[in-house]
């Protein structure tokens, strides 16, 4: 019982994808770029396996790349960690959550609060984990918490709660109440915090702020990134987790039986990455921030109401406005009505709170701007 409606069917990622190239549809659904990123750090991959980088890397991971996701916390976010024992590679974020989560609870007493709507690979961990999963809802149109529901959600039972900033699928960013607040209740309730942070580099209007940098919060925070989608390598699947040294080695215990490592070429091209210039993180969140701000005037053009994101690789709609009453028959009906693709909020909730995201739509701004503006400009015809 894997997905959030406890079917096994496939992810509605690869569902929506597959309709896409049925119908020959724009696919705005999953979240993955149409374009290349830095031709260095594609470069570095192709001189890896040239150079024989292709056996098993160390479990923990390339020290290449270690170091430089060390150089990178540092550089950024003024975190110091040490490379043998703070950080650990996976094979993309998905790994690191899921060994994160198989290795800190375990069993129906222990409770995970996750924000909600949530990524979908969450539910499932919790669920091959046994424990439970407490959802805090995030509301339309802002998608900030509120305080009083976060606070009777963490409780002496919760042994996680799973923070993803910026957020997937709303595009929010917790603001520093909120962070404070979650520090508080895990530090009161003795919970671990565990951060996705994929879209760090992702975040438009003000910096990201990683909560492994709250005071009190560095002793019991697993920080998770990955290079897919700062560097448009999201088939690469190089992750990693970062944290005090006996969480750390907790989830190795763990992801040591998933894949041991993997990954050899990709990892010290992810270090190059990694370690480009200031400029060109700066110039990747620019061109990002571009593609929102295109794809938010042309929804807003098409008739949606648009919550405009803070970050991340997405935009979330109203479709009510066009007479959409339930967002997953209007995400269905969508390729064949107006030749784009995207996925119903519903996807990301627990099933008995579907109503409250009925008519809310992601749609995926990581596309070439040409194809921004014509998916938008089919969408148009839904008015
Ligand atoms: N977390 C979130 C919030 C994501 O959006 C994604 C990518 N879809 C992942 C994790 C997975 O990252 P990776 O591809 O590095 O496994
Ligand atoms: N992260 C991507 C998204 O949210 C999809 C990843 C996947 O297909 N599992 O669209």
């Amino acid at each position: 019982l894997l997905a959030p409606d406890g079917s096994t069917r496939p992810t509605i990622f690869a569902e929506m994808s597959a309709l896409a190239a049925a119908t020959g549809a724009i696919n705005l659904g999953q979240g993955f770029p149409d374009e290349d990123g830095p031709a260095v750090v594609l470069e570095a991959a192709r001189a890896a396996i040239s150079d024989g980088v292709n056996q098993y890397p160390p479990g923990r991971g390339s020290v290449e790349l270690r170091l430089a996701v060390a150089e990178h916390q540092q550089r950024f976010y003024r975190l110091a960690l040490d490379p043998e024992q703070e950080i650990l590679i996976t094979a993309g974020a998905t790994e690191a959550l899921a060994a994160t989560l198989l290795a800190l609870v375990d069993g129906p007493d222990d409770e995970v609060v996750v924000f909600e709507p949530h990524y979908d690979s969450y539910a499932a961990c919790i669920a091959l984990a046994g424990a439970r999963l407490v959802p805090v809802p995030l509301r339309w149109p802002l998608f900030q918490p509120d305080l009083d529901e976060l606070r009777r959600a963490v409780t002496d039972r919760t042994r996680v709660i799973l923070v993803n900033d910026p957020h997937n699928p709303t595009g929010s960013m917790f603001s520093a109440e909120v962070r404070a607040e979650i520090v508080r209740l895990a530090e009161r309730h003795d919970a671990i915090i565990v951060t996705d942070e994929v879209y760090e580099h992702l975040a438009f209007d003000r910096p990201h702020v990683p909560i492994a940098g709250a005071e009190g919060a560095r002793g019991r925070t697993i920080s998770i990134s990955s290079g897919g989608k700062t560097f448009s390598t999201t088939g690469w699947k190089i992750g990693w987790a970062t944290g005090p040294a006996p969480l750390i080695e907790a989830v190795v215990a763990v992801k040591q039986y998933l894949t041991y490592s993997g990954g050899a070429p990709f990892q010290p091209a992810i270090a190059v990455g990694l370690r480009l210039p200031d400029e060109a993180f700066a110039a990747i969140t620019a061109s990002y921030r571009a593609k929102r701000d295109l794809l938010g005037e042309g929804l807003r053009t098409a008739g949606f109401d648009v919550s405009t994101p803070d970050g991340s690789y997405f935009t979330v709609v109203d479709a009510a406005p066009l007479g959409a009453t339930d967002a997953d028959a209007f995400c269905r009906e969508l390729p064949a009505r107006a030749g784009v693709a995207a996925i119903p909020l519903t996807a990301f909730v627990t099933p008995t709170h579907r109503a409250d995201y009925a008519t809310l739509v992601r749609f995926a701004a990581c596309k070439r701007e040409d194809v921004l503006s014509e998916a938008t400009s089919r969408l148009s015809v839904l008015r």
